[in-house]
């Protein structure tokens, strides 16, 4: 998968420049891959800048797992929250969240003479995580356009909150492990890359490999069969035989897509593709 389109570099270059203007930097995660949606070099363009990780989209991950990552992800400079953005969940929580993380550099402008200083945020993170709809929620109007494709925010402006909290509307900045197929895949598989860059069939059969391994019910739910007869029939077979049971013949890009949508949409159940362990952090 060829996946790392110029305007994600310039994206970056854009914020590094900005970064000195702001208070906290907002990393938005998607609550099902928040391993893969991650940025590698994000602790390095944050620096000792207080940092707030959203794990959002939480009523689509499995709930075990998002509570692991929350706990994974929490650190002396890190404040880790989940949400769900799209049902306006803990936005109370966010404010207060951002304001605790902003709250020494809002001491010393106090101690200044400032009276109700400004906080100066931006959000980052892979594209179709949910940026928009939380700078959206935050600003109380629409002000971007979201959409379920990736890589709709563009531009860059202070957008201006009821809170007191200004925020730089940045387009999403990709990077994962460029060597890592396997983070390639479940970016795909949650709608992260666009869906002409890849062969659905591709990231089908990887999603049907990891439930298999982790939510082998969800999958023969899906599929419609028995656990049994799942343990007995292989990824491609089973591709396959969903194909012709979904009435598209032999057409499995047209099936795996339609299996894709289903799982963004969390029709297939809640479920997580990254899974905290002790050398898994980022
Ligand atoms: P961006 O590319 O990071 O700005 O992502 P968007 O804000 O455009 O969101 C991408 C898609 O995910 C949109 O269809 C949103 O409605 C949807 N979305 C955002 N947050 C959530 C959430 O917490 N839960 C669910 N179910 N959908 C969400």
């Amino acid at each position: 998968i060829q996946w790392y389109p110029g305007h994600m570099n310039k994206a970056r270059n854009q914020l590094e420049e900005k970064l000195n203007l702001i208070d906290v930097v907002i990393e938005v995660l998607d609550a099902r891959i928040p391993s893969a949606s991650r940025n590698p070099m994000i602790s390095e363009l944050v620096g000792d800048k207080p940092h707030l990780i959203i794990l959002n989209k939480t009523d689509l991950a499995d709930p075990v797992m998002t509570k692991l990552w929350q706990k994974k992800l929490q650190g002396p400079r890190t404040l880790v929250m989940a949400m769900d953005a799209q049902h306006n969940t803990n936005m109370q929580a966010l404010i207060t969240l951002i304001k605790k993380a902003a709250s020494e550099k809002v001491k010393k402008l106090e101690e200044r003479g400032a009276s109700n200083p400004i906080i100066r945020v931006c959000l980052v993170g892979v594209p179709n995580c949910g940026k928009s709809t939380i700078i959206n929620r935050l600003v109380g109007r629409n002000v971007t356009m979201t959409g379920d494709r990736p890589g709709v925010t563009k531009g860059q402006a202070w957008l201006k909150t009821p809170y007191g909290i200004q925020i730089l509307d940045t387009p999403g900045i990709l990077w994962p492990k460029f060597e890592d197929q396997e983070v390639g895949y479940k970016l795909a598989a949650f709608g992260a890359i666009k869906d002409t860059i890849f062969h659905a069939d591709d990231v089908a059969l990887f999603v049907i490999r990891q439930l298999r391994q982790y939510y082998p019910a969800y999958l023969a739910k899906f599929a419609n069969c028995t656990k049994d007869k799942l343990e007995n029939i292989g990824d491609t077979d089973l591709l396959l035989a969903m194909t012709q049971n979904n009435g598209m013949r032999e057409d499995y890009d047209r099936f795996s897509l339609f299996m894709l949508q289903r799982l963004r949409k969390g029709k297939l159940g809640r479920i997580s593709l990254d899974w905290p362990s002790a050398n898994n952090e980022n």
